[in-house]
């Protein structure tokens, strides 16, 4: 019955795509609904979220940030003031065209993003340094009309978080912007155990509008990268556009330096991907809303019931325990909750009451142990330690081995089809050189990271002198 179970999941090495559909549906993350590209939050899936949110939730605040909430709609006036902005989210924009029967005087878009939306109410609300620095955040949904659509990683609507603050300098501005990429990386590395690699957005590839983009990115099983948050420094440019001004302590006007960031529900594909097994999710400790899950054997024997549930609340002052009391064989329950990812399963029994103790299985290497029932409450917290250091550690080696240097074109596209993953390369900073990289061999720049190498003097492209080097990958 186990075999026949986990044969319902697709073989990753076989297809990983495929593997990934199989994973977000049969753990019950998620349901299709019947508009193309949307998707179904399920229980199971939003309490992952809500985690999550919770954890980045507490550390916006204990930066000095504030939460509010800003409309759906925009006029297509006010998203038009900034000529880059408009330009990079025009072709994915939906539109609002009618109210009832009536056509409106003004179409309104669905908020990609809402930096507009802030603007237009900044230049209301501040007019002195002493207003200065707002630290605005809003957890929401935004819609992008996506062609073609994968659950969590591209869907029309998702859900995310959005920080918008207005600074008096620049120098301000640029250290807010670094301090919120900072927090997303803590975020994805100690509660989700993705390692990232920080740095900063070719021109290219930055956020329209902006004056630079800061972004972290990730590496999935499959050697793809996963661009997992990013951090712009949207200079004057929306304070001249919607003419946010200060006047500053001499009297003078000024205009405010922004910035925004975002982070989505993509973060849980990069989970999935960069953890998940051919058994299903394997979830890091620190983000599974079920931590530990007791599975009682031989149930039907007296005391096994009682026990186990007197068990769960000793427990639950350590961890997040469940329990599945249901009639349902141990077999299938071991099954279901590895296919979840929950990181621990508890088996008790009449014997091990008999012993006085319990088995714990891993669910990330498969281990199996007894651990007497008095050691349990400090044998568990660092069991889950254990399990969150070692899936990041993994991780963290697994990308390094998928992490390639490459000196010219040639060698770029030899080092890629041999082993899909990040490749470190020289670039003269010519745009020309990186549209040609990407045509070429389908690999874009993901960062110029923070942490430099010099692999080589020359750009991998064009031969000509660079400084910079550039991470680049296939990327979701
Ligand atoms: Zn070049």
């Amino acid at each position: 019955m186990a075999k026949e179970f986990v044969k319902e999941i697709t073989s990753m090495d076989e297809d990983f795509a495929q593997w990934y559909t199989d994973v977000v549906t049969k753990a019950d993350l998620i349901d299709y609904s019947s508009v193309r590209g949307s998707m179904i939050i399920r229980p199971y899936g939003y309490s992952l979220w809500d985690n999550i949110k919770n954890e980045l939730d507490s550390r916006i605040k204990e930066t000095g940030h504030e939460n509010v909430y800003m409309p759906l709609f925009i006029p297509e006036s006010l998203l038009q003031k900034e000529k880059d902005h408009i330009e990079g989210f025009a072709p994915e924009v939906a539109w609002v065209t009618h109210g009832g029967s009536e056509e409106l005087a003004e179409r309104l878009v669905v908020r990609p993003t809402s930096e507009v939306l802030f603007c237009e109410h900044y230049k209301n609300i501040i007019h002195s340094y002493r207003d200065l620095p707002k630290l605005y955040n809003q957890w929401a949904n935004v819609v992008r009309w996506e062609k073609t659509t994968r659950p969590f990683l591209r869907t029309l609507e998702f859900l995310w978080q959005e920080g918008h603050t207005c600074h008096a300098t620049d120098e301000e501005a640029l250290d807010e912007t670094v301090k919120m990429l900072k927090v997303y990386a803590d975020v994805c590395e100690n509660i989700l155990a993705i390692p990232v690699v920080q740095g900063q957005k070719t021109e290219k590839e930055k956020f329209a509008g902006a004056k630079l983009t800061y972004t972290i990115e990730s590496l999935m099983h499959d050697g793809k990268a996963l661009q997992t948050g990013t951090s712009h420094h949207l200079g004057d440019g929306f304070a001249k556009a919607f003419g946010i001004q200060y006047t500053d302590k001499e009297g003078q006007l000024q205009y405010v330096q922004q910035t925004s960031w975002g982070f989505t529900t993509r973060v849980i594909g990069a989970m999935i991907m960069v953890h998940g097994d051919d058994r299903g999710l394997v979830i890091p400790p620190n983000a599974a809303p079920t931590q530990v899950m007791i599975v009682p054997i031989a149930q039907h024997k007296e005391g096994v019931l009682d026990f186990a549930y007197e068990l769960k609340s000793k427990l639950s002052n350590v961890a997040r325990v469940g329990i599945d009391a249901s009639d349902k064989k141990p077999g299938w329950k071991f099954n279901e909750y590895e296919m979840k990812g929950i990181p621990v399963r508890l088996e008790v029994g009449p014997k091990d009451i008999e012993k006085g103790q319990a088995v714990l299985a891993r669910r990330d290497t498969g281990e199996k142990f007894f651990v007497s029932l008095e050691d349990l409450e400090t044998k568990l917290p660092e069991l889950l330690e254990d399990i969150q250091r070692s899936l990041y550690e993994k991780a963290k080696n697994h990308r390094e081995d998928k992490t390639n240097a490459a000196l010219n074109l040639d060698e770029f596209k030899t080092v890629l089809e041999k082993e899909t993953g990040f490749i470190k390369a020289m670039w003269c900073g010519d745009r020309a050189c990186e549209d040609k990289i990407k045509e070429e061999t389908t690999a874009t720049s993901r960062c110029i990271p923070f942490e430099q190498e010099q692999v080589s003097e020359k750009c991998v492209c064009c031969g000509k002198e660079a400084e910079k080097m550039v991470l680049w990958a296939k990327a979701y």
